[in-house]
């Protein structure tokens, strides 16, 4: 399955609106050491890798081999991820900074916002995972973003893709190891990094995430 691509002007709109930050969250993911960063996929959006290269003024190409991997999912979709199996790219790796806040991929900037897909629909929540959604401040700040993330163009069916690798913790190193090569942006199957899963060294991520808290949110 191909996806349209959501349109530049609208990723403009969202970082316009909503920076990601209400001026606690950065002690807040020091402290926590950036989690996150260690253990989950980043995901772009359809369409989001042409509005970051835009940004960056560079071309698809080149954003591609810089800062990306490509996920495949059994039936051949292919979704547009950040490099698996390294910190990521745009991760200052002095001062833990996000090196491309202004135009983030959008899925981090809403975080701890994930979601749910039920039935036909798409339901938002916040993650108790995370750190940030712990203080009520920084709850109520991300809770602002799930009206902008749903405004944007984004098919059902691309969420049913993502829902079967978002919500997991996958080991690094593991995916470090399963490079099978130094291709700047590499095909990864998403069964294959499922299998890595079942080790028993994946287990107890596996109930981590598993135990979330989750809270849901009408919109
Ligand atoms: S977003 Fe959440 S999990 Fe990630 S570094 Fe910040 S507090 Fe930690
Ligand atoms: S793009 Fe920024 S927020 Fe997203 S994983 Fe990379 S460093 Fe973290």
């Amino acid at each position: 399955m191909i996806f349209e691509k959501i349109p530049i002007n609208m990723f403009n709109n969202f970082h316009n609106i909503f920076s990601g930050s209400n001026g606690k969250t950065f002690k807040i993911c020091r402290e926590c050491e950036g989690a996150c960063e260690h253990n989950k996929i980043g995901t772009l959006l359809p369409g989001e890798k042409d509005y970051m290269a835009s940004r960056l003024g560079i071309n698809v190409r080149e954003f591609e081999d810089l800062y990306l991997d490509v996920l495949e999912m059994d039936d051949g979709t292919r979704i547009d991820v950040l490099k698996l199996g390294k910190l990521c790219p745009f991760l200052n790796r002095k001062t833990f900074e996000c090196e491309c806040r202004e135009f983030k991929p959008i899925l981090c900037k809403i975080y701890p916002v994930v979601f749910k897909v039920e039935g036909e629909g798409v339901n938002f929540i916040i993650d108790s995972w995370c750190q940030l959604s712990q203080k009520e401040e920084c709850r109520n700040y991300f809770k602002n973003a799930i009206p902008l993330f749903s405004a944007l163009p984004v098919p059902a069916e691309w969420f049913r893709y993502v829902i079967s690798y978002d919500d997991l913790c996958f080991d690094y190193d593991q995916l470090k190891k399963h490079r099978k090569g130094t291709k700047p942006c590499e095909v990864f199957y998403l069964q294959e990094l499922l299998d890595l899963l079942k080790d028993e060294s994946k287990a107890e991520s596996l109930q981590i995430c598993s135990e979330m808290e989750i809270e849901k949110f009408m919109v």
